[in-house]
C-alpha cells in the first residue's frame, strides 16, 4: 500500500520507476476521501491541483530530474493551514481568514517546491496555532486516529493525524510552545520543532514571533531529518534566521550513540507524569543506557515558572501580531455604523473565544502600568529558564524528558478549562523560551485503550545532528514507529474539496 509508506519508501519507489507522483497522489487523494470524515485533519485540498502538480514532477522526472537535485521530487506534502502557499486558501483555523487565499508562497513552500514536492492540501488547527488540542478550529476539531473519541494534540492535530492516518507521507507544521512535538506524540509520529531561527519563518502567520518556528512532522526520524535539511537555512526575508550552515541532517544519522551524554532533567518526573507514560520513559531510558548512552541526571530550577512566563509572553506577542486582522485589508469584515464599531463587530464575530482571551491577557499584560510587573518580568524570568539549559548542555549533549504529562485526551474533556489546557504543555514550552531544538518520536502504548506515547530529546541551539542521532538510534532499536492506527474507511467524502470557508463548525 502506497499510503504506508514514508517519504524516503516512496522516493526509492519513484527513483526505481515503479511508480509515479501521479499514482501516489492519487493514492493519497483516495485515503483521504476514504477516511476524511472521520479524521477531519484536513481544512481543505484540491485533487485537480495535486494531480497537476504531481504530471509535472513526473515530466521532470522523465526529462532526467533525479532525487540528488530534487529530493522529494513528486512527493505529495501536506501544510500547517498557517504556512502561506500562493493560490492556496489560508485560514488559520479562523472565521476571520475563512476565504482568505495567499498571494504569495513562504519561504519553505518555496523550498518544497524546488526540492519537488507536491504541496497538496491545508491541515486543521487551533485558531492562529493557539491551543494543544486542535479543538479551538473554527472548522471543527480533528480526531485522533487511534481512538476517534481523543484528541490529536494541537495546535498541528491535522498535520499529526494526517500523518498517522496515512493522509499524506509528511507534513510541515509549526511549533511555538509544543505544536509540533505534542500532536506527534499523541498520534504516534515524529515532529521536530528545529532551533529558533534555523528556519524561515517567512509566510508563517505570526502567533508569538520570538517563539514559532516551523518544523516537520514524519513516519520516521529519517524522513524528518530529509525534511529539515530541505527547509532549513538563512533567509534575508526573516530578520530572526540565522546564517548557520546547513549540515548534511541525514548524515548524522549514520553515527551510535555509544558514549553520548544524556541528561534526564529532575525537575520533569514530577508527580503529574500519568504513571503509563513515566513507565515508557522509563523503558526508553533503558534502551539508550543499552545503546551505550550515559544517562546523567541534570536540574532546570526554573522550569516551575515556565506556564506562567509562556502564557504572558505568547498572548503578548500575539496581541499585538493579530492587530492587523481589522476588516480593512483583508479577511472577514463586518459592518458598522464608524470605523471604530466596523473594527470591534469584525473581531468580534471573527475570532473564537480561546484567540479572544489570548489577546485580552496579552494586552492586559502590556498596559502602561502593568509591563513592568507582567511583561518584563516574564522576559527576565525566561532568560534564567534559557540561562538553566545552556549550564546543563554544558554537562549533556542532548536532554531526554517525556512530551505530555498525558496520553491523548478526550476531545471535549479539557475544552472548558484553559489552566488545564495549559498545564498539558509543561513539557515543550521551555524548549521554546530558551529557543533550543527538540524531537519526540514514538516510545509506546498505554493499555488500554491503546493510545501513542512520546518521548523528548532536546538539543543545543543548533544541535540538531545530536538529537536526530539519538532519535534514531533510539527508533531503530524499537518498533513503536512501525505501528500504524487502524480507521475504517466511510467515503465517499462529505466536504467539498478545495473550497475553504465552507465547514465552519
Ligand atoms: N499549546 C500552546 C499554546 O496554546 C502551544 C501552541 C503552539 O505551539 N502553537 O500556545
Amino acid at each position: 500500500m502506497l499510503d504506508q509508506l514514508t517519504v524516503t519508501g516512496l522516493s526509492s519507489l519513484l527513483a526505481r520507476g515503479e511508480t509515479s507522483s501521479r499514482e501516489i497522489t492519487q493514492t493519497f487523494l483516495q485515503r483521504i476521501e476514504q477516511i476524511e470524515p472521520l479524521i477531519h485533519a484536513f481544512i481543505s485540498w484540491d485533487a485537480a491541483d495535486a494531480l497537476r502538480q504531481a504530471d509535472h514532477a513526473d515530466k521532470l522526472r522523465a526529462t532526467g530530474a533525479s532525487q540528488a537535485d530534487k529530493p522529494l521530487l513528486g512527493i505529495p506534502i501536506a501544510l500547517k493551514d498557517i504556512i502561506a502557499v500562493r493560490g492556496h486558501p489560508l485560514t488559520c483555523g479562523s472565521r476571520i481568514l475563512a476565504n482568505f487565499v495567499s498571494p504569495y508562497d513562504s519561504t519553505v513552500a518555496e523550498k518544497l517546491k524546488t526540492a519537488g514536492a507536491v504541496l497538496f492540501g491545508r491541515l486543521n488547527l487551533d485558531e492562529f496555532a493557539m491551543g494543544s488540542s486542535t479543538e479551538n478550529s473554527a472548522f471543527g476539531p480533528t480526531r485522533n486516529p487511534w481512538a476517534l473519541d481523543r484528541v490529536p494534540g494541537g495546535s498541528s492535530g491535522g498535520a499529526a493525524a494526517a500523518v498517522a492516518a496515512g493522509e499524506c507521507p509528511a507534513a510541515l507544521g509549526s511549533d511555538t510552545g509544543g505544536s509540533i512535538r505534542q500532536p506527534a506524540a499523541f498520534c504516534g509520529v515524529v515532529g521536530l520543532k528545529p532551533t529558533y531561527g534555523r528556519v524561515s519563518r517567512y509566510g508563517l502567520v505570526a502567533y508569538a514571533s520570538s517563539l514559532d518556528q516551523i518544523g516537520p512532522i514524519t513516519a520516521t526520524v529519517t524522513d524528518a531529518a530529509l525534511l529539515l535539511e530541505v527547509i532549513s537555512g538563512y533567509d534575508p526575508r526573516d530578520s530572526t534566521s540565522v546564517q548557520e550552515p546547513v549540515p548534511r541532517y541525514l548524515d548524522a544519522l549514520r553515527e551510535d550513540v555509544k558514549g553520548i551524554r544524556i541528561g534526564l532533567p529532575r525537575e520533569y518526573m514530577t508527580g503529574i507524569l500519568h504513571p503509563e507514560v513515566r513507565k515508557a520513559i522509563v523503558n526508553a531510558m533503558t534502551v539508550l543506557e543499552q545503546l551505550g548512552a550515559h544517562l546523567v541526571e541534570v536540574s532546570l530550577p526554573h522550569t516551575e515558572y515556565a506556564i506562567a512566563t509562556y502564557y504572558l509572553i505568547a498572548p503578548a506577542e500575539a496581541s499585538s501580531n493579530l492587530a492587523r486582522y481589522d476588516g480593512v485589508r483583508y479577511g472577514l469584515r463586518v459592518d458598522g455604523p464608524d470605523p471604530v464599531a466596523m473594527y470591534s463587530a469584525t473581531r468580534g464575530a471573527g475570532f473564537g473565544p480561546e484567540v479572544k482571551r489570548r489577546i485580552m491577557l496579552g494586552t492586559y499584560a502590556l498596559s502602561s502600568g502593568y509591563y513592568e510587573a507582567y511583561y518584563l518580568r516574564a522576559q527576565k524570568v525566561r532568560t534564567l529558564i534559557r540561562q538553566d539549559f545552556l549550564r546543563a548542555f554544558e554537562l549533556v549533549d542532548a536532554m531526554l524528558t517525556p512530551v505530555s504529562p498525558t496520553p491523548p485526551f478526550m476531545l471535549g474533556e479539557k475544552s472548558g478549562n484553559p489552566l488545564d489546557m495549559y498545564l498539558s504543555d509543561i513539557f515543550t514550552l521551555s524548549c521554546n523560551l530558551a529557543g533550543i531544538c527538540g524531537i519526540s518520536v514514538p516510545c509506546g502504548f498505554t493499555t488500554a485503550p491503546r493510545l501513542p506515547i512520546g518521548i523528548q530529546f532536546l538539543g543545543r541551539p543548533f544541535g540538531e545532528e545530536t538529537i536526530l542521532r539519538i532519535a534514531y538510534a533510539y527508533e531503530q532499536a524499537t518498533s513503536w514507529h512501525k505501528e500504524r492506527p487502524i480507521v475504517p474507511c466511510v467515503g465517499p467524502d462529505i466536504s467539498q474539496p478545495g473550497i475553504p470557508g465552507t465547514k465552519l463548525a
